[in-house]
């Protein structure tokens, strides 16, 4: 099995039932060794020791969307609903550039409020304020005009992860209103834009198997995104999968780890979610071949309202107490905070 890994380092995607032999195996000690030392190598060589750090804001939850994973869907009646205006938005800008962030994430459910025109004065106003600075944007499916008109608005980024490649999957954790097509379609429209796009998905959702999962990984050889986002399923107590089984940060890191590989200058976060299920989580994702951390810039009196999932850790804590905490566990695994967009490189 070694040499499957040995054939993904020289950039040989593999066949799907290669892939799914990998996955199947992923608590195989002396693979889970070897395929990790391999994908710290590959980012060594097109990122050295550096860990780029990307400040969330958390803008709205109202939500249009009925995703059955999701705590913030439109369904769940438990969820006080907030939305900031723009000079919140903008002091949580201002709190993360004090910290040395220079890239900020504009996360959101999809709220028809934020139509096309607030989020250009949005956008507008950040790359006034902070011309040095990225603007990520996570806001779910929109049209490829409003995409467009977003990127000439001045947003660098965008992340919308395609949650399962296979489309039966797809539709066991979405209602009939979405689908696996439109959701690609929109990757790709991103993509033509100009954008730096990250997809990706939830590693143990409820009825995902080996061979979804590489599914997942045959879409990522396909798009070659910028941004990979991978984390654990973890479920939430007000949606349809409550009380489903969490995934594990031990398959979380063995997908990051083969997706550093098919994509070796992927820009690749050790998600909130990953460090949610496992304390070490996060330093677990970065020595499996990830370089990205994406503390949170949110107001802390609207944290405890955006749960995606239950015991997501850091609704408390202030993003200065945050930038001291996430330093502390780069440097304990021998990489480095850096200050800076952090664009994608290109593949050498
Ligand atoms: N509305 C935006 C942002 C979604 S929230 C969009 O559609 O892209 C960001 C990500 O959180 C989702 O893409 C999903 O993969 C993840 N997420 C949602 N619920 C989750 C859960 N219960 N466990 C783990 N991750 C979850």
């Amino acid at each position: 099995m070694l040499e499957l890994v040995d054939k993904l380092e020289k950039q040989t995607i593999l066949e799907k039932d290669e892939l799914i032999k990998l996955i199947e195996n992923y608590d195989n000690e002396e693979l889970r060794e070897y395929l990790f030392e391999v994908a710290r190598k590959v980012k060594k060589e097109h990122y050295g020791n550096d860990v780029y750090i990307r400040g969330i804001v958390e803008f709205s939850n109202y939500c249009q969307q009925d995703c059955f994973y999701c705590g913030i869907r439109k369904s769940n009646q438990n969820v006080e609903r907030y939305r900031l205006n723009i000079a919140d938005i903008l002091q949580s800008c201002q709190n993360g550039y004090e910290l040395g962030f220079r890239t900020f994430v504009l996360q959101s459910g999809e709220d028809a409020y934020f139509d096309d025109d607030k989020l250009i004065e949005v956008i507008k106003e950040i790359k006034n304020q902070y011309p040095d600075c990225a603007i990520t944007l996570s806001v779910g499916e929109r049209s490829y005009e409003s995409y467009k008109k977003l990127y000439n608005a001045g947003a660098d980024r965008y992340l919308l992860r395609h949650e399962s490649a296979n489309d039966e999957h797809y539709s066991k954790l979405h209602p009939d209103n979405l689908s696996l097509q439109n959701r690609k379609q929109c990757l790709y429209d991103l993509k033509e834009v100009g954008f730096q796009v990250g997809c990706g998905f939830m590693v143990g959702s409820p009825y995902q198997s080996a061979s979804c999962l590489a599914d997942d990984l045959l879409f990522i050889h396909d798009l070659q995104p910028a941004m990979v986002g991978i984390g654990p399923f973890i479920s939430h107590k007000d949606t349809p999968f409550n009380g489903k089984e969490s995934g594990t940060s031990s398959l979380t890191t063995f997908m990051m780890a083969l997706t550093r590989l098919i994509v070796p200058t992927v820009l690749l976060p050790a998600t909130t979610a990953l460090g949610s299920i496992d304390p070490q989580g996060r330093e677990k994702g970065i020595q499996a071949g990830g370089n990205v951390v994406m503390p949170n810039l949110s107001p802390l009196n609207t944290r405890k309202n955006y749960l995606l999932y239950d015991n997501k850790i850091c609704i408390d804590d202030k993003p200065s107490d945050c930038k001291d905490c996430i330093n502390a566990r780069i440097e304990s695994t021998g990489n480095k905070i850096v200050i800076g967009r952090g664009d994608v490189v290109s593949n050498k």
